[in-house]
This record gives structure tokens, sequence and C-alpha cells, in this order.
């Protein structure tokens, strides 16, 4: 007998929010998961490099996660060297948990531009993935992500325990429209972005002045 699915939320988490917390909450909730592991990646493959250092954006999940024993922090992309790619982080938790169903949980928008991803194929011998509606983002399925949706579709959660990979279940938990890149935005503009994300986590970005605005340099000699 299988063990409950663990569920893997991979991501730039720059910094993690609300809409992320959440979503993982609602995974464990609705799908019966033993845990959710929000997975940083060191290097995005697809996107351009984060603002916040690794050190800094898993300390801040590690902050946000702290209360909550459903939620956990997962740093191995943080200690592997070269890009992280999800094929081999899928791969080496397989490893370490043999008979437990893994959930790689991806919103529509990731999922969308899954075949240029790095052996992307391969994810599905590791893996099920568990697809997600982003409210506040629009997007067209490669042909090749329409195709294997097509053929992996389950509407039975139960698939998700039975099996330890290989299949893709839709869910759709009740939208939150936040999104790291709107709190950046907020931050550079100088406003706030409180509520979006955990305190903790917030304060120890100002603390930090991560995402701020740069500050004017004060007239030298030298630069005047
Ligand atoms: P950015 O705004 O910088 O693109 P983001 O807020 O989308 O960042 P990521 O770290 O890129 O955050 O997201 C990790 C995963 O979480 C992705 O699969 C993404 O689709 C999902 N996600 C992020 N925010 C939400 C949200 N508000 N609701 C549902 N899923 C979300």
């Amino acid at each position: 007998m299988n063990k409950a699915p663990v569920g893997v939320l991979g991501g730039t988490f720059d910094p993690v929010h609300n809409g992320h917390l959440r979503l993982a909450m609602e995974m464990a909730i609705a799908l019966g998961m033993d845990h959710v592991r929000l997975v940083p990646c060191a290097r995005p493959p697809h996107r351009n490099a984060p603002t916040a250092s690794p050190g800094q954006r898993a300390k801040w999940i590690r902050v946000a996660v702290s209360i909550e024993p459903r939620l956990r922090l997962d740093d191995r992309e943080l200690l592997r060297s070269g890009p992280s790619y999800t094929v081999d982080t899928l791969a080496s938790m397989r490893t370490e948990m043999p008979d437990t169903p893994l959930c790689l949980i991806m919103g529509r928008d990731v999922f969308a531009h899954l075949p240029k991803w790095h052996q992307w194929e391969r994810l599905f011998d590791s893996a099920h993935i568990v697809l997600i509606d982003r409210p506040d983002i629009q997007t067209e399925l490669h042909p090749e992500a329409e195709k294997t949706l097509a053929s992996r579709a389950v509407d039975d959660v139960r698939h998700l325990h039975d099996e330890l990979s290989g299949h893709i279940y839709s869910y759709a938990p009740p939208p939150l429209a936040i999104s790291a890149s709107r709190i950046r935005d907020l931050l550079g503009a100088g406003e706030s972005p409180r509520y979006l994300l955990p305190t903790a986590v917030l304060d120890d970005i100002m603390d930090a002045g991560v995402y701020m605005p740069s500050k004017p340099q004060p007239a030298t000699a030298a630069n005047q």
C-alpha cells in the first residue's frame, strides 16, 4: 500500500507569498497529501535570475512554513551545482521515497511551456502533475502540452494515491491573485505589499532592503 502523496511546489519564490502558501495548503487538504514541499530553484533555467539570493529565498520559506506541519522547505536544488532541473529533483525524491506518490504542483501558466523543460517527459516516471489554474494569468498550452494533458488526465483523486506517478490531475483552488512580481513592483515603487505575504517575511525583506528602490548616492567630491 502506498503512503499518502507528497506535493512538490517548485518556483523561484522571489519572495514566497500567501498565494504560494495558501495554494500549498489547499492542495494538502483537498488532495489528502501528507505534506507539500516548497522547493526553491537556485538558477531557474527558463527565466531571469531572481533578485533575492538563494539563502534569502530559502530563509523566507523556512520562516513562512515554520507554523504549519503540512508545509515544508526542501532546499535540495540550492545545495546542488548546475542548473535546477526538476527532472533531477523528482528523481532524487523518488529514490528517497520509493513508495510515496509524488505530485508536482504547477500553475497552468508553467505547464503551458513544459515541453521546453529539460527531459520533460521523464517527469512522469517519478511524479504525477497537479495542474492549477492561475486566475491572474491567461495562457495557451504548447501543442505537446495539450497532447500530454489529453493522454494523462484523470478526474479521480484516488489515482494520485493508488499509483506513484504518471497522471495529470487538474484542480482549481479558490483563487488568490497574488504574484511575486507584484510584490517586487510595489517594493520597488516604495509602496507596501503588506498582507500579500507573511509579516515575518516582509519584515525581513524590509530589514535587508531587498527589492527596494535604490537610494540616491550622497554627493562626494568624486561624483560631483
Ligand atoms: P513571479 O511573479 O515572479 O512570476 P510567482 O508569484 O508566479 O512569481 P513563482 O515562484 O514563479 O511565483 O511560482 C511558483 C509556482 O506557484 C508556479 O507554479 C506558479 O504558477 C504558482 N503560483 C504562484 N502564485 C500563485 C497564486 N497566486 N495562485 C496559484 N498559484 C500560484
